[in-house]
């Protein structure tokens, strides 16, 4: 059996569900579907996720008239789908009326009040594919998450699988008669309300179904031929090679910008199990071209990488102390430090008398917060701290790396021959990665040298075209 998922661009109106709907239909394996909310319309300039209008009528809950006015655009794209596809206009009055009851809500938990207008923006997408579907003479069935048995904690937003979902899960979906069509992005908390996983989260539940029944393999549609090896945007004048087959682990390595057409925290359920269920990311009006393939391991071929990602947005902290390497537990203060302020770490390379730490910068990373954080180091360690902000973490990532010589040198050569000054330097400990920090104002300068020198300068090899 087969899981596939479709994304918000395959599911923005009627005339990309039509394509939808012929890609399952080329295939009586695929079985069960997960959809987004209907995302951006080709073709419209500005045009606006049913996911960010549902979040702005939250936003403006307390502002009756621009609320109404957002609800109205929302239910407008169900009924435009509703219409060109054909389905009972019965459903699209339930969406207005379910939209209506959920704004109306008097939910006093923030959080939870906006994942219950986000999770309208999936369940709808469903409940019209599965409508279509039937029309169009394929069986099919809506089932939503609380009817699966897919139980979430209550981290509304942020929200978790409880790992005994995947029993109910594979139980009630393993022998499917009908194609299932199941909204994705969120599940249900214990007390039956709505959490959202993360942004980008339907691909959370199109792997924890896939995971669950064992699928043979998980199709991630979505409306680019596949994964590219560097972001087309980071490169100037030249365009990216596509990757054919990547692992899993290399593609955790690769989660910076670039690389977000699968989210990555989304292969943990299928990556981890005994037999993992390949994940085939394709574009899904192009049923005959392969996409990428993301699998538990793949051949090497020495001195290749597979990818270069690249995200802008950090700032590092050094310490420098004389004797720190014989100071028993400054790593530990040092890292009590950043976790007291709530805050998690990317890197930490060291040297003898000196250690970084790179952060990435959040929306909750202030000025303020910034200037704690090195005057907490200073007092608390001793020693002296130089902030480093506006940084860029490339990484540039390859199975083969642990055993090719001369790719770092290679990698730094073609960054200095660019001009472009090295901020900092990590390896992975799994030598599967480097990272490299630059100024951010240098990404796509830096991006370009190494794309040209470790990729555009050697053979096409089968994992990258
Ligand atoms: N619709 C949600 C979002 O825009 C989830 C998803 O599409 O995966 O983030």
């Amino acid at each position: 059996m087969i899981v596939g998922k479709f994304g918000g661009g395959a599911m923005a109106s009627s005339s990309t569900i039509k394509d939808v709907m012929k890609m399952i239909k080329r295939d009586p394996e695929r079985k069960i579907i997960v959809v987004s909310a209907p995302g951006r319309r080709p073709g419209i300039d500005n045009d606006t996720k049913v996911t960010d209008l549902l979040i702005k009528c939250g936003q403006d809950r307390n502002k009756p008239g621009k609320c109404k006015k957002t609800a109205s655009e929302i239910v407008r794209r169900y009924e435009e789908i509703a219409c060109g596809l054909g389905v009972n206009p019965e459903l699209t009055d339930r969406c207005r009326d379910d939209l209506r009851e959920r704004i109306d809500s008097k939910e006093s938990n923030t959080a939870k009040y906006m994942d219950k207008l986000k999770a309208f923006g999936e369940e709808y997408s469903a409940r019209l594919l599965a409508a279509a579907l039937d029309v169009g003479g394929v069986p099919a069935k809506f089932v939503s998450p609380a009817e699966a048995g897919m139980t979430v904690t209550d981290n509304f937003g942020d929200t978790e699988l409880d790992p005994a979902s995947y029993k109910r899960i594979g139980a009630k979906l393993s022998k499917p008669k009908k194609v299932i069509v199941f909204p994705g992005f969120y599940g249900m908390t214990k007390d039956g309300a709505a959490a959202t996983f993360a942004r980008g989260g339907s691909d959370i539940t199109g792997a924890i179904l896939a995971a669950a029944v064992g699928a043979k393999i998980y199709e991630n549609f979505t409306d680019v031929p596949g994964i590219f090896c560097t972001a087309p945007d980071l490169l100037i004048g030249v365009k990216p090679r596509k990757i054919h087959r990547l692992s899993f682990d290399e593609l955790r390595e690769l989660s910076y910008s670039g690389f977000n057409v699968f989210h990555h925290e989304a292969m943990l359920p299928v990556m981890e199990l005994d037999r993992p269920v390949p994940i085939h990311v394709r574009d899904y009006r192009l049923p005959k071209t392969r996409g990428t393939l993301i699998v538990g391991g793949r051949k090497y071929m020495k001195g290749k990488i597979i990818g270069i990602a690249a995200e802008k947005g950090f700032i590092s902290y050094t310490i420098t102390k004389r004797l720190m390497n014989r100071e028993l537990g400054f790593g530990r203060r040092l890292f009590q430090i950043i976790e007291d302020k709530g805050i998690s770490y990317e890197h930490s390379p060291s040297g003898i008398d000196s250690i970084s730490v790179i952060i990435k910068k959040d929306d909750d990373f202030t000025t303020a917060l910034k200037k704690e954080l090195g005057d907490a180091m200073e007092k608390q360690l001793g020693g002296c701290v130089k902030i480093e902000d506006n940084l860029a973490m490339l990484a540039i990532v390859g199975l083969g790396m642990k055993e090719s010589v001369g790719i770092a040198a290679r990698a730094f050569g073609a960054i200095a021959d660019a001009g472009v000054n090295i901020e900092m330097i990590s390896q992975g400990a799994s030598e599967l990665s480097i990272f490299i920090g630059v100024k951010e104002k240098d990404t796509r300068k830096a991006v370009t040298a190494l794309y040209n020198r470790l990729v555009r300068s050697t053979p096409r090899t089968p994992y990258l075209s």
